[in-house]
């Protein structure tokens, strides 16, 4: 129940260890089309270029950066947690001018300071931000976001790496013209793949390039020869059994409903909540601006934070994040993703903490509010 890995359903463990076929096998080239389908309504997409990125969550935020930024080209990064700052450092490593839009750790991006740096850099052509912080559980409004960056004739980078299946990610309807996710954290699919989406637009910026895309692997335009439509050809021989453990977790969302797993990771959150702050934990985001996936709390001034984290792995078999950068030693990162999102592990996590801790009140506490909502 940490920040991600998280927890892989059995199912998708089971294809992981299915016989390895040929990258060009006529079965496998049928199982990617299914893939890219399952894909685009994962991200609520009709998206062609939308498929797996070989490599975790950072290989398809380096794949958004490396395609769509040119030397020369300014970038408007909104940065309130860890991977902003990320996202500064591969648009510097392109060759592109970063513009920072600086919020607070544990706030959602502020869509005024946004507005403001869109309006003093009209030469700006790119717009990205982090979705869903996984270092502070702050959730941003996409929608209001990719929408200041429209009026303002800029393409939209969105991070879905934590958002992706756990809370509502609608790349059409809400504009967005570049997504990557991850497939470890709400897909609850080993780490190793990043799924990326490319709207028509995002992808005559690349068609249109005045320079070669830097990174040969990256390149989506050679990518695309494997991905693509018709007929296919060698690029690099992809992970295979990632890409089956990748369509059995998809096919496992498609039947549970998008809906229905938002609102799964939406109940969970609520008990967990409850039963944390029964036990004297408080949010480090504000309400409205919290993700139900990512639960970070400040640890309570009395609690040997480490001490106490070593003991819930090592007596529960139970793992939760610690802070990082500026929050280290401060705030517990407790995740509920994907299949981990569940009553049993809710119940888990609060018992286990009250017996290393030393109080009570939280477990009757989540127990009342699922009662209620499991009804
Ligand atoms: C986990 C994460 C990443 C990076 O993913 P990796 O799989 O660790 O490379 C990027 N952005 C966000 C918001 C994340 O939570």
């Amino acid at each position: 129940m940490g920040p991600g890995p998280s927890d892989v359903h059995p199912t998708v463990l089971a294809a992981l260890a299915r016989p390895t076929i040929g990258h060009l096998d006529p079965k496998f080239v049928e199982l990617m089309d299914e893939v890219k389908s399952l894909l685009q309504y994962a991200f609520q997409t009709a998206n062609r270029l939308t498929m797996p990125v070989s490599g975790p969550g950072t290989a398809g935020m380096e794949s958004c950066f490396a395609n769509l930024v040119e030397p020369g080209t300014t970038v408007i990064v909104c940065r309130n947690g860890v991977f902003g700052e990320r996202m500064r450092q591969m648009v510097e490593r392109c060759g592109g001018i970063a513009v920072m839009v600086d919020d607070a750790w544990g706030r959602a991006v502020d869509p005024n300071k946004a507005e403001a740096a869109l309006k003093n850099h009209p030469e700006a052509e790119i717009f990205a931000f982090i979705h869903a912080e996984t270092s502070t559980g702050a959730l941003s409004d996409a929608n209001e976001l990719a929408r200041l960056a429209q009026k303002h004739d800029c393409l939209t980078i969105m991070d879905a790496v934590t958002s992706l299946g756990g809370i509502p990610v609608r790349v059409d309807e809400w504009g967005i013209d570049a997504a990557y996710s991850g497939t470890q954290k709400c897909l609850s699919v080993p780490p190793g793949l990043s799924p990326i989406s490319f709207s028509e637009r995002a992808t005559a910026r690349v068609t249109n390039r005045k320079t070669p895309v830097q990174s040969w692997f990256m390149d989506v335009a050679l990518v695309m020869g494997y991905w693509g439509e018709g007929k296919r050809a060698y690029h690099h021989t992809a992970p295979i059994n990632m890409i089956y453990a990748l369509h059995e977790g998809l096919l496992r969302l498609n039947k549970e409903g998008l809906e229905s797993a938002w609102e799964r990771h939406w109940k969970m959150h609520e008990a967990l909540k409850f039963g944390l702050e029964a036990l004297g934990f408080t949010y480090l985001a504000p309400e409205g601006e919290r993700l139900p996936q990512l639960n970070a709390v400040w640890v309570p001034e009395d609690v040997d934070e480490a001490s106490a984290r070593g003991q819930l792995l090592a007596e529960h078999n139970l793992e939760i994040g610690g802070g990082l950068g500026d929050l280290a030693g401060k705030v517990w990162r407790i995740g509920l993703m994907g299949y981990a999102s569940r009553a049993e592990n809710v119940r888990k996590c609060l018992a286990a903490l009250e017996t290393v801790l030393g109080r009570s009140g939280g477990l009757i506490a989540a127990e009342n509010h699922l009662n209620k909502t499991l009804m």
